[in-house]
């Protein structure tokens, strides 16, 4: 059995984003940023995966300079790293100067590092390009000035939602909760990628390849593998960023501008007039959402404070209605 249609492998840039998650957000008990770097870095082995791009918020390497081990180890296993900028804002929430200075000192955190890479990428924090357009317009021009290219997110399967529960889980000793999560992530990023496929296929008429993401956190460290797994028997064939990026809908901006929280799969099927059922995943999200909970460690509490922190390092403020995960679209 392989995937959808049983037709030519699906090629996919996979990437990691935020190893040191970010400031406010703490890993569970037993784990860190290095540790989570080892099993990724593992999981990548295992399968054979080369090349892969890792953007993170440098805040973090900030408040613990020792962190930066994890590029170190990163890069001498032959991966890339790109610039993620320092507080993890979106251009949303930010005047384009500010946003522009905390891109330029994610540098200052990230060197020797970005330069080796063979491209020097940026991703936009939550694939948040900017809104109103002038906004994208004025980081662009400095983007391309300084020599980045931009790496957008066309598949993902909000992983991040499951950071949080896994934590309360692992914290809890809650074993049957934490095994559960590992299960619902695998699938539920296996669903998503299949949907991600056939949305771009139905868009475009042709095969796309996907520029697909995980975070770095304790619950990717539990599941990556499985899941590289899972993807390979479905027909995925790992690509590199470079690749994918030679592709006209990875390479240009989706000509839409929107407020919310969005990947690019999703903005091309608005800007092109394609409805995108099933994404979020919102039933599963849910459910995970209820799991293992403990007071003040909540969605809300923990990464709503999470984001007002990143938006104040800016000057600026987040509106919360942009992340929509609980309506189904
Ligand atoms: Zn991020």
């Amino acid at each position: 059995m392989t995937g959808p249609g049983n037709s030519a492998p699906q090629k996919m840039a996979f990437s990691i984003d935020d190893i040191f998650l970010w400031r406010g957000v703490p890993f569970p008990p037993g784990f860190d940023a290095l540790s989570v770097t080892e099993s990724i870095l593992h999981a990548f082995e295992t399968h054979g995966i080369e090349g892969v791009y890792l953007f993170s918020s440098t805040a973090p390497l900030e408040d613990d300079p020792s962190l930066a081990r994890a590029h170190e180890m990163w890069t001498d296993a032959g991966h890339h790293i790109g610039n993620h900028g320092h507080a993890h804002a979106s251009l949303n929430w930010a005047d384009p100067d500010a946003f522009i200075e905390d891109v330029r000192r994610s540098e200052r955190f990230l060197s020797p590092w970005l330069e080796q890479a063979p491209r020097k990428y940026f991703r936009f924090p939550m694939d948040m390009w900017g809104d109103p357009r002038e906004k994208t317009d004025a980081v662009l021009r400095f983007l391309v000035s300084s020599g980045y290219m931009t790496a957008p997110a066309t598949y993902w399967f909000y992983d991040a939602q499951f950071i949080l529960p896994h934590t309360r889980a692992v914290t809890l000793g809650n074993d049957a909760d934490r095994s559960k999560l590992v299960d619902l992530y695998v699938e539920t990023g296996v669903h998503q990628y299949q949907l991600h496929r056939q949305q771009l296929t139905r868009v475009f008429d042709r095969e796309v390849p996907l520029i697909g993401l995980a975070h770095g956190s304790a619950i990717t460290a539990e599941a990556l593998s499985r899941y590289l797994g899972r993807l390979l028997e479905c027909g995925v064939e790992f690509v590199s960023l470079e690749e994918a990026m030679t592709d006209p809908v990875n390479a240009y901006p989706p000509p839409i501008s929107t407020p919310m929280f969005r990947n690019a799969t999703q903005k091309w099927s608005e800007a092109l007039g394609h409805e995108f059922d099933g994404v979020p995943p919102t039933d599963v999200l849910l459910e995970v959402d209820a799991m293992s909970p403990i007071d003040g460690m909540d969605y809300d509490t923990v990464f709503g404070g999470m984001r007002q922190q990143a938006a104040a390092a800016l000057g600026g403020k987040v509106d919360a209605a942009q992340f929509d995960w609980r309506k189904s679209h």
